[in-house]
């Protein structure tokens, strides 16, 4: 076998790779820490962290198992920040005849890297990461003649395909879907368990990066990473989930809360989308866990978890593919204010935004309906450009790739996409809010209110989100009633709402 390099890239730290099984004499491997894929956009400290702490945990491991690895690290003088550059002195240095890479799963380095054959002059092979359970086009040509995308017929397809829950050729139980008796709001009474004990100190990797230079946002304790940085602690994370959220994991999957940040969470999209993890191993662990404890653990929670991974996982990432490039530039709504400066602080009086914001600088998380129908659907309301919005939640999420981003951010969250990953727009007032959560209780502004002293501003502006785009909307057969409900409204009492709304958007930064 002619001496081979193989190029790993950050986010395919795939412990159980074939690569790996055996070691080869004539195989390296490489890791590299390049500046530009730390500033190409303002990513949060805790993600700057897990991604460089966990390529070197990798790269720590693979060692341990005999395999030769290089890593250059970001503050290494002879390390030229850029991914041709650093490969062509290794293959030099070391008379490589081959360089392998892993098929990446952001389309713009997908393109950088079909460029390197030529760019280093000798033969280049690419290999699936064997990490999701369907290929990249999959969902393209699952989809292709039929009118649009729906994530229901998708996931079922996805359930057959791997025979998860399933009993011979139907759900097992019947039953493909248990919305019904999920999404509550949270109940105090039910304890949210503490973190598990996965913890570590990062106070090297976080002066490293103060030494650099780079330009970040967010909080971290240096002594107090709770992030997974080998596949070990993933691991554990998982075990932890399973047998201490899973029981309620469905039943609060949508709910809000002033102090619970995780509530009944996996906080697995880290490990998953750096690849520590497989989407199947965690579904089965889940799916064992319920068949060996079915007095804790009931169904409703557990195709709540496998619809997230199987379906809406897999599903985001075919949408990634079969739109990109052009649907990062999709603007159906043609919004292009600027995104509101207390996005960066956390510094507003609309309580629901500062948890969902603080919490997300604190942690470098937030659950997903504090995504989608808080900051999400405040960006929408308040009609803000779909390439701000992506460049925020690219940056402040520890599981933020770009796959997985974009098609949530501007498609679900946004609808910017015109309807391709949603039917709807999701957008609400304080009425889902408070069903959901108790931050309007304690809120600055009356929930109650739609114009007039502290009316909460969503409030106003969802209505005013209709009035403005009712060319493209009503005729949606899923929003056509708002309309109706809109139309029956007195005009004074429009007037004084859209007001309002043209008032809130006015002073945004104020609010
Ligand atoms: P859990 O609630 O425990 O769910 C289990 C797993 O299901 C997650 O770990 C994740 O892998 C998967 N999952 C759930 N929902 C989705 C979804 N809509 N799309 C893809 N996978 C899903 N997820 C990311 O991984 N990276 C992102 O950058 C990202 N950006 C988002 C932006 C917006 C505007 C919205 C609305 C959602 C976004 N999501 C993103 C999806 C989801 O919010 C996160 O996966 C989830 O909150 C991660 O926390 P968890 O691991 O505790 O998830
Ligand atoms: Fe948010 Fe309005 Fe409720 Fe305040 S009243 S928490 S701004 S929805």
């Amino acid at each position: 076998m002619s001496k081979t390099l193989r190029l790993i890239l950050g986010d395919q730290l795939n412990y159980k790779h074939s690569w790996f099984r055996k070691i080869e004499e004539n195989v390296a491997y490489v890791l590299m820490e390049i500046e530009p894929e730390a500033r190409y956009v303002r990513h949060h400290i805790q993600k700057l962290v897990g991604f460089f702490g966990a390529m070197r945990a990798f790269t720590e491991h693979l060692r341990k198992q005999g395999h030769q690895v290089f890593y250059i690290q970001l503050d290494e003088p002879e390390n030229q920040q850029d991914f041709a550059e650093n490969l062509k002195i290794i293959i030099k240095a070391h008379s490589f005849q081959k360089l392998e890479y892993l098929l990446p799963d952001e389309y713009r380095l997908d393109q950088a890297l079909s460029g390197l054959e030529e760019q280093l002059g000798l033969p280049v092979r690419v290999y699936d990461t064997e990490h999701f359970l369907t290929e990249r086009m999959e969902v393209a040509q699952f989809f292709a003649k039929k009118k649009s995308y729906l994530l229901e017929s998708f996931y079922r397809y996805m359930r057959k395909k791997h025979n998860i829950l399933m009993d011979g050729k139907e759900p097992i139980s019947g039953r493909w879907n248990f919305d019904a008796e999920n999404r509550q709001k949270y109940d105090p009474k039910v304890a949210v368990p503490p973190l598990p004990q996965v913890e570590y100190s990062v106070v090297k990797l976080h002066k490293m990066i103060e030494r650099k230079n780079l330009p970040y946002l967010g909080r971290l304790n240096p002594e107090k990473f709770i992030w997974p940085l080998t596949r070990e602690d993933a691991l554990k994370i998982l075990h932890h989930f399973v047998e201490n959220c899973l029981a309620y994991f469905g039943r609060f999957q949508d709910a809000m809360d002033n102090e619970e940040v995780f509530l009944f969470h996996s906080r697995l999209s880290f490990a998953l989308n750096v690849k520590m993890i497989h989407p199947l191993e965690v579904c089965e662990q889940v799916i064992s866990y319920w068949e060996e404890h079915p007095q804790k653990v009931d169904l409703a929670q557990v195709e709540g978890f496998v619809r997230q991974v199987l379906g809406w996982r897999e599903f985001m990432r075919g949408v990634y593919w079969a739109y990109m490039p052009s649907y990062a530039e999709k603007n159906y709504f043609e919004h292009h204010r600027k995104l509101p400066k207390f996005f960066w602080t956390g510094n507003t009086k609309m309580n629901c935004l500062q948890k969902a914001i603080g919490q997300s600088l604190d942690h470098a998380y937030a659950h997903h309906i504090q995504r989608l129908m808080v900051t999400g659907n405040f960006a929408l309301l308040a009609q803000v450009a779909p390439d701000e919005v992506d460049l925020w939640y690219l940056g402040i999420y520890i599981d933020a790739i770009e796959w997985v981003e974009i098609t949530n951010t501007r498609g679900m969250s946004q609808f910017a996409d015109g309807g391709i990953v949603g039917t709807k727009p999701y957008i609400s007032s304080a009425n889902y809010i408070d069903k959901m959560g108790n931050h309007c209780r304690s809120c600055s502004y009356d929930k109650k209110k739609k114009y007039g002293e502290m009316a909460c501003p969503f409030n106003s502006l969802y209505w005013y989100f209709y009035e403005t785009h009712r060319e493209k909307l009503s005729k949606n057969p899923r929003v056509g009633m708002m309309y109706r409900t809109w139309d029956r409204m007195k005009a004074d009492e429009k007037e004084k709402i859209i007001k309002q709304a043209q008032a809130y958007l006015e002073g945004i930064d104020e609010l």
